[in-house]
């Protein structure tokens, strides 16, 4: 069976979605191709969903906020309501922490740069507006087996807050209630279909083979590919034969979140918020009124699980992670109660070596990418199918984008968005962790 598409987006997940979204809102016949069975089931559906604005590079700030403010204004954004329900974005705050994993002076500059609210709180200050967090200096980070880790705290930490941050109630119904407006728009979805193979011809990517779970393998030939395949991209690139002009690999990276019952004065109407604790490594939020999710800011003690496939990672959280997530929580949160039985998820980041997404076209004509997206990548989906449309557009139209990469305008907040900052090819500086 032969068959010719115009735009083919592989990977349904919150950015495959919202890349399609775009692209046949720029009047493009889009077909989405996903293995699983609906839009939202790979590394999107771990999530912690969490919308913060705080970035040690401006376009990322940027990215973020404009993001933001879609996420805020859901419905709006979608132009449509979807019958099966609509995520929310839940405005709770983020409270950043002094830490050595973090500096504070760049976000915060970027943040007052892009007139996003924020307050320099002093130790005594957090601990009056949020009574469960323990302000003392207990970092730098290490292992539950270091006797370091149960040291008197050296000090007290300061911290700032932006209030307008916050989280997105659920993750997988975002990336459906993405794929229902891409499809009120005319974008086409198959489920349940690989692609395992693809073909280039004379430079250009000129067929996919796409296999479904009922065992028929066919061949389509689109005219052009994204490759939204969130932590399974580098397999896809590697098909394509696209990686002999990348700085930086995309790999699969395991990660464990756990959850607990949250603290009293900690639920989500009760003085909950987002918390990033570079100090003692991780990063915690209130989730609904009873849940605090807890997960790590991978500080260089912890070792890194990288998969060869998202598909090696574990089912359920690790006693060790438990362990170690569980304890580092209640040092900062010592009222925190810890039950005998490990709660969380596994999910898999796309992680480049800067921690820095790749947003950008490729070396083989007509296959793009929107990957890498190192752990932070839920909250800029709402704008990253925009940056994807542009860009598609403008190198179709024959611009050189890599001589000459496009900006892209925000339109929400009124900033652009340099999209050199997300380039394949951009100076590559290794950062061990998101931290
Ligand atoms: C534990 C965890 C916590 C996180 N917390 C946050 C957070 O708080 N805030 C934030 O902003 N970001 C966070 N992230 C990151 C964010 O969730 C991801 O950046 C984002 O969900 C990636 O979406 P995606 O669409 O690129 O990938 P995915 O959701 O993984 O989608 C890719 C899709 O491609 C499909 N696919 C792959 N290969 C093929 C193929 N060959 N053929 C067909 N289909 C294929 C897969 O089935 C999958 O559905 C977190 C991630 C994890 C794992």
């Amino acid at each position: 069976m032969q068959d010719n598409v115009d735009v083919v987006v592989i990977g349904a997940g919150v950015i495959g979605c919202a890349v399609a979204l775009e692209l046949a809102r720029e009047g493009r016949q889009v077909l989405v191709i996903d293995r699983h069975a609906g839009p939202g089931l790979g590394s999107t559906s771990a999530s912690s969903a969490i919308v913060r604005y705080h970035y040690d590079h401006l376009d990322e700030a940027v990215l973020a906020w404009e993001a933001g403010r879609r996420w805020m204004d859901w419905p709006r954004y979608l132009g449509t309501v979807d019958p099966q329900g609509m995520a929310e974005f839940v405005r709770c705050g983020a409270l950043v922490l002094d830490g050595a994993l973090m500096d504070r002076e760049a976000p915060l500059a970027h943040l007052r740069t892009l007139g996003i609210a924020v307050e320099e709180l002093t130790a005594e200050e957090v601990a009056s507006r949020f009574p469960a967090i323990d302000p003392s200096r207990l970092g730098p980070p290490t292992r539950t087996d270091d006797e370091q880790f149960w040291a008197e705290p050296t000090g007290t930490i300061g911290a700032f807050w932006t209030p307008d941050a916050g989280y997105v109630s659920d993750p997988q119904l975002a990336a459906a209630n993405l794929a229902h407006a891409a499809a009120s728009v005319g974008v086409e979805f198959r489920f349940a279909t690989e692609v395992r193979g693809v073909g280039r011809d004379d430079g250009r990517v000129c067929s996919l083979s796409i296999a479904t779970s009922d065992g028929r393998t066919t061949e389509i030939h689109p005219r052009t590919v994204v490759n939204a395949a969130g932590p399974w991209s580098s397999a896809l690139n590697r098909m394509a034969e696209v990686l002999d002009d990348f700085n930086t690999s995309t790999r699969p990276l395991m990660q464990e979140v756990i959850s607990l019952p949250a603290p009293q004065g900690f639920g989500i109407d009760d003085g909950g918020t987002s918390v990033t604790d570079p100090d003692f490594a991780t990063y915690f939020r209130a989730h609904g009124a009873h849940t605090l999710l807890v997960g790590g800011m991978e500080p260089p003690c912890d070792p890194l699980v990288h998969l060869d496939s998202p598909d090696d990672a574990v089912e359920q959280v690790s006693a060790e992670t438990w362990e170690l997530q569980s304890l580092r929580l209640a040092r900062r949160m010592p009222s925190a109660t810890i039950p005998s039985q490990p709660r969380g998820i596994v999910g898999v980041y796309d992680v480049t070596e800067d921690w820095i997404p790749i947003y950008d076209r490729t070396s083989l004509d007509g296959w793009f990418v929107a990957i890498g997206t190192s752990g932070h990548g839920f909250k800029q989906a709402p704008f990253v199918g925009e940056l994807i449309a542009a860009l598609v557009q403008a190198v179709e139209a024959g611009h050189d984008h890599d001589a000459d990469p496009i900006e892209v305008p925000a339109s929400w907040t009124g900033n652009t968005v340099r999209m050199a900052h997300f380039s394949r090819r951009r100076h590559v500086v290794p950062q061990y962790g998101m931290g």
